[in-house]
């Protein structure tokens, strides 16, 4: 086991609550937590079962509230290590006062996910499996969840490990014949090896292929909403949603930072951006909107163009048509409640490609259309299949499996060309890593660093 000190974090969130969690975890989390909590009974703590008790200032042996303690003795906890909990009241300096009476007694403050670190460097999940719980903790969908959790229960892990169990047996076959090569013993044949190499360079592409489908589950697509100020933008995000966030007002240029909500689409999270009207100005904190709706709608995986159509098109609406350009999304005529002033044929011959749907967003007319195309858009952005396999959500998944693939192209490269076992063994030992990366079985701690960051303090 990864022995080291004793650390502590509040394992809620910040701010005012019910109840908030003091986490320890180290060879001295169970004294720490004897020492400044005391059962109201007396009677032993019984590992993994809660017991009331009051937390006492140890200096002058006064309380300062009542809580639950929990105990979960290493190696069968979180962390792998000795680990024990306060349920305490969840008040922001109650939690301070808490965390600093476990730092008298000689522990330190955890550093952002160093307790799933402790967990993964122990033993107890693999990469995989970390990167899973950051994803239940930040997901904004069930797809989100239902994939944290399946990564979480070690799906993603076990697909890789059959993989690489492939990679094996090929690399033993490959060791035989560099030991047996003078012995005149029946080993596969060449064209065999090389086709069990594709058959699991087929394999590996599928995973890596799922990147598309896996990224959009756990963050979902971007729409970014854009047309000339007054053409309806945030009239149809609040029509989308269905409540008044953004605000719609008639005077143009009011939507002057990007404002964003999600909503769902064909099962995935689909965050909408109301951005700032695209058009000329003098105003120096407008342009800084509008220079901001650029990079959004460059970054967006789809663009809903808004045309108000019950005006002729003006030359801002010009730079939108420009913004389409090369783009998935739709474009929308809005104010179908009022007399068209433009229609679809005008804006085909001024190049538009997008799918053009007329909406009213005051009345909610076409919004059902609307729905079913950003559906089917979507399905198309995960690769065309909604798929129940496992899929990968990381670009650090899909970076290990492009090296793998890259090795694998190479050995069977090799195999075919009919280069020596030794050779190909090393192409087969470099996809073998690549793969074993993924759960961590190999891992700098440059990669640890990065995965952790981005956890938050107590996690
Ligand atoms: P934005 O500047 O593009 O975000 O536009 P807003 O959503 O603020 O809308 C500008 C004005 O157009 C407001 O007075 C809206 O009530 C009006 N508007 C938006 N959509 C429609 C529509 O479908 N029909 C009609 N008649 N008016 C609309």
């Amino acid at each position: 086991m990864y022995v080291q000190d004793t650390i502590v974090a509040p394992a809620t969130p910040p701010g005012a609550g019910a109840v908030a969690i003091v986490r320890l975890s180290g060879p001295a989390a169970i004294r720490i937590l004897r020492s400044i909590w005391h059962p109201l009974r007396t009677g032993e703590l019984k590992p993994r079962s809660l017991v009331l008790g009051e937390i006492r200032d140890s200096d002058n042996n006064l309380a300062i509230d009542r809580a639950l303690a929990v105990v979960m003795p290493g190696p069968r906890s979180l962390t792998g290590e000795d680990v024990a909990e306060l349920h305490c009241h969840g008040g922001p300096f109650l939690v301070r006062r808490v965390v600093g009476l476990a730092l008298d007694c000689g522990a330190r403050v955890a550093e952002p996910g160093e307790f799933t670190r402790r967990a993964f460097l122990n033993g107890r999940i693999d990469l995989t499996a970390a990167e899973a719980i950051a994803d239940l903790v930040n997901a904004r969908g069930d797809s989100a969840l239902r994939q944290a959790l399946s990564h979480l229960n070690g799906a993603l892990r076990l697909r890789v490990g059959g993989l690489r169990e492939q990679l094996i047996a090929i690399a033993a076959h490959l060791e035989a014949e560099i030991d047996f090569s003078d012995e005149d013993i029946a080993l596969p044949p060449r064209p065999e090896i090389a086709r069990r190499i594709s058959a699991l360079r087929d394999d590996v592409a599928q995973l890596h292929q799922s990147f598309a489908r896996g990224r959009l589950m756990r963050s979902g697509a971007r729409a970014a909403i854009v047309g000339k100020p007054n053409s309806g933008k945030s009239s149809l995000l609040n029509a989308l949603l269905g409540v008044e966030r953004a605000i719609v007002t008639a005077i143009p240029g009011t939507t002057r930072d990007v404002i964003e909500e999600t909503i769902h689409a064909g099962g995935y999270p689909l965050v909408l951006q109301d951005t700032a009207g695209v058009r000329t100005v003098a105003d120096e904190v407008e342009r800084i909107g509008i220079e901001r709706t650029l990079v959004h709608a460059g970054e967006a995986d789809l663009l809903l163009a808004v045309f108000d159509a019950s005006a002729p098109l003006e030359p801002e609406d010009l730079s939108v048509l420009e913004l389409c350009r090369d783009r998935a999304g739709v474009a929308l005529l809005n104010k179908s409640d009022l007399p068209a002033q433009v229609d679809a044929r005008e804006l085909r011959a001024r190049g538009l490609a997008l799918p053009v749907l007329p909406v009213s967003a005051l009345r909610g007319d076409g919004l059902d259309a609307l729905r079913r195309e950003l559906e089917a858009q979507i399905d198309a952005l995960a690769g065309g299949h909604r798929g129940d396999g496992v899929a990968i959500s990381r670009e650090r998944h899909r970076d290990a499996l492009a090296r793998a693939l890259e090795a694998l192209e190479a050995a069977r490269g090799s195999v075919v060309a009919a280069m020596p076992p030794e050779i190909v063994a090393v192409d087969i030992a470099i996809a073998a890593e690549a793969l074993a990366s993924i759960s961590g079985a190999v891992s700098s701690e440059d990669v640890l660093d990065r995965i952790f960051r981005d956890f938050c303090i107590g996690k």
